[in-house]
């Protein structure tokens, strides 16, 4: 059966691969396809799809944008098929690049307050990327020996409420469906058990994303059961949505997750894929 993984970071945004690199991993454990999913930038696509067409992997252009949902930190939006070149598309994201920018500049002068030794310009050179975010910091923490690991320093100093953490302004939902609309792409509501809901809220925000246009879910993910990914497919068929899945791959900064392979469980079929290119 031809496997697939349709949630893949490069460090285009804070994955540790390039995007050639992704696509070699997913070649070398006989992948057949995958997305690129950079968080807020679409600057990994195109290199990715070079590399793929050379080397025989399937590329679907995508993106994760983070989107306002009541006010939460933030709904993760995937869109597959996107136009990296949309303008629609790119006047978004340099929006919301000022934005974390703006964000950035606070965590890092709160930090610098500490005593924390932390320079924006040089973490924009160092890791390449114009979504520098809190995985990034939390990286400056763990080099620093401030913090063990990306995960404690996300426990102890970057998660909600912890004391570098600022919040940042994310897009309304709408806009996101909208610009992924016009950016020719199909938009599909990420990890949906991510966001701590109450069932309830949980058939609300499906409702709300399936006004938006969302045409899928993805109900297979690293960190979901097999109970749990079979709940996400009865409500996707509920609904009349494409099922999805993905890793959520990040190379070495989620150590425990593999392309195509999750933490060891994750299977997702090429077939979804040819579904969701039909939806
Ligand atoms: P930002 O968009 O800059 O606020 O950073 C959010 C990103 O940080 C998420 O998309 C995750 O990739 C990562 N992240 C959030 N919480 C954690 C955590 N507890 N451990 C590791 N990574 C996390
Ligand atoms: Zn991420
Ligand atoms: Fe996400
Ligand atoms: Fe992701």
């Amino acid at each position: 059966m031809k496997k697939i993984d349709l949630h893949v970071h490069t460090i285009a945004s804070d994955g540790t691969l390039t995007p050639p690199e992704c696509v070699h991993r997913a070649k070398e454990l006989d992948l057949s396809a995958i997305a690129i999913t950079d968080h807020d930038t679409a600057d990994g696509v195109a290199a990715a799809c070079a590399e793929g067409e050379k080397c025989g992997v399937e590329v679907i252009p995508g993106i994760e944008i983070s989107a306002d949902y009541l006010g939460i930190e933030g709904v993760h939006i995937l869109g597959y098929f996107i136009d990296p070149n949309s303008p629609a598309l790119n006047e978004l994201l340099d929006w919301v690049i000022q934005e974390r920018d703006a964000r950035n500049e606070k965590i890092a002068a709160a930090m610098r307050a500490d005593g924390i030794d932390v320079d924006l310009d040089e973490m924009r050179d160092k890791y390449a990327t114009p979504v520098i975010g809190r995985p990034h910091f939390a990286a400056q923490l763990v080099e620093k020996k401030i913090a063990q690991s990306i995960s404690d320093a996300f426990d102890r100093y970057l998660g909600e409420e912890k004391i570098y953490y600022r919040r940042r302004e994310y897009i309304p939902m709408d806009r996101a469906f909208s610009v992924i609309e016009r950016a020719g792409g199909k938009a599909v509501l990420a990890h949906p058990l991510q966001y701590e809901f109450s069932e309830e809220q949980l058939i609300s925000l499906i409702t709300t994303v399936r006004g938006y246009g969302a045409v899928g879910m993805e109900c297979l993910y690293s960190q979901y059961s097999e109970q749990q990914s079979e709940y996400l497919m009865s409500l996707a068929q509920h609904f009349g949505m494409c099922v999805t899945g993905g890793s959520d791959y990040h190379g070495s900064r989620k150590p425990d997750i593999e392309i195509g392979f999750g933490k060891g469980e994750l299977n997702v079929p090429y077939e979804l894929l040819e579904k969701l290119k039909m939806a």
